[in-house]
């Protein structure tokens, strides 16, 4: 579930990136085209005058037909600062603004001197400058230059484009809060940027790491951290075809994935809860579940104990004597098995009470099962005050010994017994031994160390005998 949701999440935040390089590039693509429009008119316009001044006719005009002549009604557009003609002095002889021209001199400008040394220019846009004739108002030049017939310099027809203009078509485009748009001159000085801050236009960025990369391809996209704010944005870049401009629109990433941070912030906890709550559900399963099988294993224990010895109860004793008498077949093994009766147990119980009976029984078989020694040897309660010991794959005279042993130790318990010749509680012990016929059952066995424990009474208890002989 977490790496599903983790890819759905990995993939939405590349669709954001995807959808913010595609607006991205929209929004360049829309402020390209009115950028290039409006420069497409002001080279026509700069161009009227350049026709217009070469022409005797028109220089020949009073200066108000001139200007009708020369300057179109474009010159009055709303981000047109001047429209000047300068002669090869740089002094103003042609003003847009009216008649007389404006007193001032432009030779230092570099749009000037770009223009008066190199004949070859054609239309040049310049770097941002703060205009001397509109009180500093920032602006940037559009110019051709004035050659006489014979190819000197006469001068500089010069459009001076308010840099508002920019100002106001990039505050119109939104790009979240930490958005940028610029334009930028091919030289790197920066024209205008959004968010706007005088401080910015005009400076030359010419070394940052973005500027190079504007370069290195007439459009792309690439992620950079801007030198000027230290606010890492995707950057798309289009160099203009027909102008010296670079248009860049740059989203912060932050933006870029505000939507997305927000949606697997709320995705995530809900899987955290989800998980957490699984885990919990899951322990408490885990735990119910082993509560469960211990209580099963006890209560299967149970059924195959007897409650008073904790020694094996009948049935089980049926199931293991099953077991090891065909195993004992399949093995042409000696099965032994013991028959152990308490010796006057009644008289105890007379004597004694019931209770302590019970004691002396819990003493008798923890007894027993002490004297077993091998994994498979096993007793059981078979009733009353008889217990079977089963001993597979053990010789008569092993189980002699062992029988002998029980005896002994059974003696050595010295249980007070008033009522027995011992004076003691005491056991009488039947063994049999035998290898399985095919056709002979356990019961037989049985029988036989019934039988042997019927001599060990008879001959005085507190004995052990050996059902002799075996069947042939
Ligand atoms: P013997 O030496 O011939 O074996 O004499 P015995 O009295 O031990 O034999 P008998 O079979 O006559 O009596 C067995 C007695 O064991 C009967 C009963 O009082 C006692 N007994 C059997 N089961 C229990 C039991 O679970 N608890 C107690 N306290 N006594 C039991
Ligand atoms: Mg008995
Ligand atoms: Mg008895």
């Amino acid at each position: 579930m977490a790496a599903i949701c983790a890819m759905v999440l990995y993939q939405s935040r590349l669709d954001a990136m995807a959808r913010a390089t595609e607006t991205s590039r929209n929004l360049a693509l829309l402020a390209e085209r009115d950028i290039e429009r409006n420069f497409e008119l002001y080279a026509l316009s700069l161009q009227a005058v350049v026709d217009g001044v070469n022409d005797p006719e028109v220089m020949a005009a009073s200066p108000r037909l001139r200007g009708f002549a020369l300057f179109d009604r474009a010159a009055t557009a709303t981000y047109l600062g001047s429209m000047l003609v300068l002669d090869a002095e740089g002094n103003i002889v042609i003003d847009s603004a009216g008649d007389v021209p404006r007193k001032a001199n432009f030779s230092d400008r570099e749009y000037f001197k770009v223009h008066r040394d190199n004949p070859n220019v054609g239309l040049y846009v310049g770097d941002p400058y703060a205009s001397r004739l509109r009180d500093g108002s920032p602006s940037i030049p559009l110019s051709r230059r004035l050659s006489r017939p014979d190819g000197s310099f006469a001068g500089v027809v010069l459009i001076a484009v308010q840099l508002e203009y920019f100002r106001k078509l990039f505050a119109a485009l939104s790009l979240g809060p930490h958005g940028s748009v610029a334009l930028i001159g091919r030289d790197g000085a920066m024209i205008m940027r959004q968010p706007y801050d005088v401080k910015v236009i005009g400076r030359n960025i010419r070394n940052a790491s973005t500027f190079k990369r504007f370069l290195s391809a007439p459009e792309g996209s690439f992620s950079d951290v801007s030198v000027l704010d230290g606010i890492k944005r995707l950057y798309y870049f289009k160099n203009l075809p027909n102008l010296p401009l670079i248009i860049m629109v740059a989203e912060a990433h932050s933006d870029i994935y505000a939507a997305w941070e927000h949606r697997a912030l709320t995705i995530a906890s809900l899987m955290a809860a989800l998980a957490l709550g699984f885990i919990g559900l899951s322990i408490a399963f885990g735990m119910q579940l082993r509560r469960r099988m211990r209580a099963e294993s006890e209560l299967a224990m149970l059924a195959r104990t007897d409650g008073l010895t904790g020694l094996n109860n009948r049935r089980t004793l049926g199931e293991i004597l099953d077991e090891e008498w065909r195993r004992a077949k399949r093995n042409r093994s000696v099965f032994s098995l013991l028959f152990v009766d308490i010796d006057r147990f009644k008289v105890y119980n007379d004597t004694y009470g019931h209770q302590a009976g019970d004691d002396a029984l819990a003493a008798v078989a923890k007894c027993i099962g002490e004297h077993l020694r091998r994994p498979a040897d096993s007793a059981a309660r078979y009733g009353g005050e008889e217990f079977i010991v089963v001993l597979p794959d053990t010789s008569p005279e092993g189980a002699a010994s062992i029988a002998e042993e029980i005896r002994t130790a059974i003696s050595d318990l010295a249980i007070e017994h008033a009522g027995s010749e011992y004076g003691r509680v005491t056991a009488s012990i039947g063994a049999a031994a035998w290898t399985p016929e095919r056709d002979v059952d356990v019961s037989a066995v049985i029988r036989a160390a019934d039988e042997a424990l019927y001599n060990a009474k008879a001959t005085g208890r507190n004995k052990v005998a050996v059902s002799m002989p075996q069947p042939a």
